[in-house]
């Protein structure tokens, strides 16, 4: 009896990964066929100032819209790029794409702050300074306009190659954000070492505030080490004002949530710009 347990339950876990597998496959080569068919699109969150209540920038999430299962999330595909290897293709499309609508937005006489997008880091390696650079020449776009998001495997990966391209992008004038901190295995003492001006604080620190108080400590913790450094501070994933209140209290620089915008197509991120969208402080 124990014997046909274990069976059926083998037969069943190998049917599960026999489905994973076919379904990571069917991922793969529909994304490429996206790449092809203009499905991908880039949606645009903003980034807002705690002091000034301001838009003072934004960051590019990739979407796709598959013409049967309609908008699918990066949590889904992206994952599945990486793998593949795909996610060359598709970083080098979100750099066009974000490099294009920047273009696009000044040919219209907007002033839009730098927009941010996500490098995997796969994407990092010695001929990268030089594809951004091209791309930036392509479309006539200064490099302050756009700035990089990496994550923490990559400093943890960190050899002295990877700070040397770091290095390189900064000297061409591009800022570097580091996206998901804390979640990762970087202390703050080793961040020195590399050229990163801005911290994101995860999402998963920022649930708990103000009520949690190990995320309170924490956040504390990352906001006051990361004002020794110099660097920025961006709050991920704001969605109540009790949060936003207590990160402004902290010292915190900008925030990124739902609180203010969920990530949104260009032409409605450029509407909030027209418009002078800010965030009210209601609560102090
Ligand atoms: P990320 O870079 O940390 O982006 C922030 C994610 O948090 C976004 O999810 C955003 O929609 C979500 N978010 C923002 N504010 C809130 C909030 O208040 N509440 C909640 N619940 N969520 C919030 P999204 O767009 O689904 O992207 C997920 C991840 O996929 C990104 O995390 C990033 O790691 C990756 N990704 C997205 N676009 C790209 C890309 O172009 N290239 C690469 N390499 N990765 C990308
Ligand atoms: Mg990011
Ligand atoms: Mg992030
Ligand atoms: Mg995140």
């Amino acid at each position: 009896k124990a014997g046909q347990s274990i069976d059926s339950s083998f037969l069943f876990y190998s049917e599960e990964m026999n489905q994973r597998a076919k379904e990571h496959l069917r991922i793969e080569s529909e994304l490429r066929q996206a790449l092809q068919n203009n499905e991908l699109q880039l949606y645009y969150q903003p980034k807002v100032s705690l002091r000034s209540g301001r838009i003072v920038g934004a960051e590019a999430l990739l979407r796709w819209r598959h013409p049967l299962r309609g908008l699918v999330s990066p949590g889904v595909f992206i994952p599945v790029a990486e793998e593949t290897g795909l996610i060359l293709d598709l970083g080098a499309w979100v750099l066009e794409e974000a490099c294009r609508q920047v273009r696009e937005w000044r040919d219209a006489n907007m002033i839009t702050p730098p927009i941010a997008v996500n490098l995997s880091a796969r994407q990092f390696d010695a001929e990268l300074p030089k594809r951004i650079a091209a791309v930036l020449e392509r479309h006539q776009v200064q490099p302050d306009q756009i700035n990089l998001e990496i994550t923490e495997s990559l400093l943890v990966r960190g050899t002295d190659k990877v700070i040397a391209i770091m290095n390189q992008l900064v000297a061409m004038g591009m800022s570097l954000a580091l996206d998901d901190f804390g979640t990762g295995y970087s202390s703050l003492a080793y961040l020195k070492k590399f050229p990163i001006s801005t911290l994101k604080i995860d999402r998963s620190f920022v649930i708990g505030l103000p009520y949690e108080e190990n995320d309170c400590a924490i956040a504390r913790a990352i906001v006051t080490m990361a004002q020794q450094l110099r660097q920025e501070i961006v709050a991920e994933g704001v969605e109540t004002a009790e949060q936003m209140a207590f990160l402004r209290e902290l010292g915190c620089d900008q925030l990124q949530g739902y609180l203010f915008s969920q990530p949104v197509p260009a032409a409605d991120f450029a509407t909030m710009l027209r418009e002078g969208k800010r965030l009210a402080f209601a609560n102090r």
